[in-house]
């Protein structure tokens, strides 16, 4: 559809007017090639001029202009970072920490500029866009610039002295260097500020590739940045999929991806034929298990929160709820009253694309047409952007709703006799982002939880983890190997280089040069020291070995 000319939906009540420039790929498994059929990396080759949405999803009002940076200038950006990386990586902790600390007040005193951009461009609700985007953002700054000095410290290694005398080892977390960023449209502040502020501060610089669906976003939050650091350490390139390829071909040291399944495959690729490592944050089929013991008021609200907040475009939506048969009809009707009491587009955002809404309406007919009950919502006015929160009880399983992300406010529900059963159907899935056990008995729920094929599983709650900066938000399966917040995000961000010492003396190492059978005997001793004899024939070989080391070390 043409992004100049939004469809005003006839008898419609604002909001939810059709308009947003449909122009990102598909943003779910529409387009994702089977798992065993992984696409080459084709170049992504934008067909419009202008990638970006013209108007707002929420009503169909102008959004500023954004202007998208020419693909020839791509080389000479991330040649800026790389030039900046170097003065920066080597800035003591100290120093880089005072730098991005001061981004946490910029967070918070445009806290409403923040939200605005957000309800516009994305068609978020304002609260859902402060609470979700900014608070946990400001949070993110402290816990990474409280942190960052001690997790970079290096760390000690003393091998054993008699294998190994005189040798001491340190590690230390170098910073990759150039890191590309490349982020979807559905939390276009926080994602990203996820990923800036530990690598920043790791000593990286960063080439950021926002999503063409919310360019104003990605600008703004380059420009928290803004005077806090030097030029040059984060770069910010406007436009779509072929100006991510053109970051990665100018020659990046790793990238950080957050996306969908199709795209990320393809990014992986690209990848890996640079031979350069990448961390990917993909898509996700969140399932809630909901046993008998729940509370009930707490789950059913837990529930249509998880399922509709950002309208479900959300990597951890509730896409699927397995209810034990006892409570599922008192279940699922308080579930239907709460989302009744929802007005679409005004406690919901709005669908943000056309293309998305469209998959959303795909995967409630199709379900539909298999014999699913609709119990609240259902399918909105041609071209409307309100998708009402929609609740269906499924019974034939084999659909699109229950297999493929849907991003959109759809929510399941699926009735089983036991929890085993719930959980073989949660873990069925080839997702595996993150899960939740909804009962009164925390340790049932933690059992629950081992048995989860789950990179995340809350008890009694879903989702809102991604604003723990301490807790490792990570996938299995199709929804990707990146880990963001907490220390292991920084395995993706650094990478380790050990300086070991040696301060032995000796004329030569057991290992080296002359091999002659006296080594050889040494050596089979040593196997027997180390556990390959009984007890007394290790002592016995460890005094032998404490006679004839030293010879081999230091004599002729
Ligand atoms: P997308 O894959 O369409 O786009 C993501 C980014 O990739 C965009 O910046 C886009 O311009 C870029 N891109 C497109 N083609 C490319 C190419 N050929 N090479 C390099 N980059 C390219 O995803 P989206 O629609 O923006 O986001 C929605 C998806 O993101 C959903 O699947 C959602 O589950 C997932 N997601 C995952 C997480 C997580 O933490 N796991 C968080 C948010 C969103």
């Amino acid at each position: 559809m043409d992004a100049a000319q939004p469809q005003q939906s006839p008898g419609d009540p604002a909001p939810g007017v059709a308009g947003t420039a449909d122009l990102s790929k598909a943003t779910t498994e529409e387009a994702a090639p089977l798992p065993e059929a992984v696409a080459p990396a084709e170049p992504y080759r934008a067909e419009q001029p202008s990638p970006f949405a013209t108007t707002s999803p929420v009503d169909g009002s102008p959004l500023s202009p954004v202007e998208a940076t020419p693909l020839a200038a791509v080389p000479e950006i991330v040649a800026r970072a790389r030039s900046a990386q170097k003065t920066w990586g080597e800035l003591p902790v100290r120093d880089r920490v005072d730098a991005v600390a001061k981004v946490k007040k910029r967070i918070l005193a445009r806290a409403e500029e923040i939200a605005d951009v957000l309800h516009k461009e994305c068609g978020k609700p304002i609260e859902e866009a402060a609470l979700a985007e900014v608070l946990p953002n400001a949070d993110l700054v402290d816990y990474w610039t409280e942190t960052i000095e001690e997790l970079l410290e290096g760390v000690t290694v003393e091998p054993d002295p008699l294998a190994y005398p005189g040798k001491l080892g340190r590690i230390y977390k170098d910073p990759r260097g150039v890191i590309a960023l490349i982020t979807p449209w559905n939390y276009p502040v926080a994602i990203p500020l996820r990923t800036i502020v530990p690598a920043l501060l790791a000593g990286n610089t960063i080439v950021f590739k926002p999503s063409e669906v919310s360019p104003r976003a990605g600008a703004l939050v380059a420009s928290l940045f803004k005077d806090a650091v030097p030029e040059g350490v984060l770069e910010l390139v406007q436009g779509a999929g072929d100006a991510a390829q053109a970051i990665l071909d100018a020659g990046v040291d790793a990238v950080v991806f957050t996306g969908s399944v199709a795209t990320g495959r393809r990014v992986a690729v690209a990848c890996a034929e640079r031979l350069i490592p990448c961390s990917m944050e993909l898509g996700g089929k969140d399932a809630a298990i909901v046993l008998a013991d729940c509370r009930l008021e707490r789950t059913a609200r837990g529930l249509v929160w998880g399922a509709f907040t950002n309208a479900g475009q959300n990597c951890a939506s509730i896409e699927r709820v397995y209810v034990e048969r006892p409570i599922a009809e008192k279940l699922v009707a308080r579930v239907v009253e709460l989302t009744k009491e929802l007005r679409p587009g005004v406690d919901t955002a709005v669908i943000t694309t056309q293309r998305q809404a469209a998959i959303v309406r795909r995967h409630l007919a199709e379900a539909v047409a298999r014999g699913a009950q609709v119990l609240a919502g259902g399918e909105p006015e041609a071209g409307s952007l309100a998708f009402p929160p929609t609740v269906v009880k499924v019974t034939d399983e084999d659909c699109a709703l229950l297999k493929e992300e849907t991003f959109g406010p759809l929510l399941p529900i699926v009735v089983v006799d036991t929890a085993d059963e719930a959980i073989a159907r949660a873990n069925a899935s080839r997702f595996g982002l993150t899960t939740s056990v909804w009962t009164r008995k925390i340790r049932r729920g933690r059992d629950v939880a081992r048995r989860l094929r789950s990179g995340v599983v809350t008890i009694n709650n879903h989702g809102f983890t991604a604003a723990l900066a301490a807790a490792p938000w990570t996938g299995t399966g199709d929804s990707g190997y990146g880990i963001t917040n907490s220390p292991h995000a920084l395995s993706e961000l650094t990478r380790p280089r050990f300086v070991l010492e040696d301060t032995s003396g000796a004329k030569r190492e057991l290992w080296w040069y002359p091999y002659t059978p006296a080594l050889r005997a040494v050596a089979f001793t040593m196997a027997r020291a180390r556990g390959g004899a009984g007890f007394l024939g290790r002592i016995g070989a460890f005094f032998k070995l404490l006679a004839v080391l030293p010879r081999r070390l230091f004599g002729a």
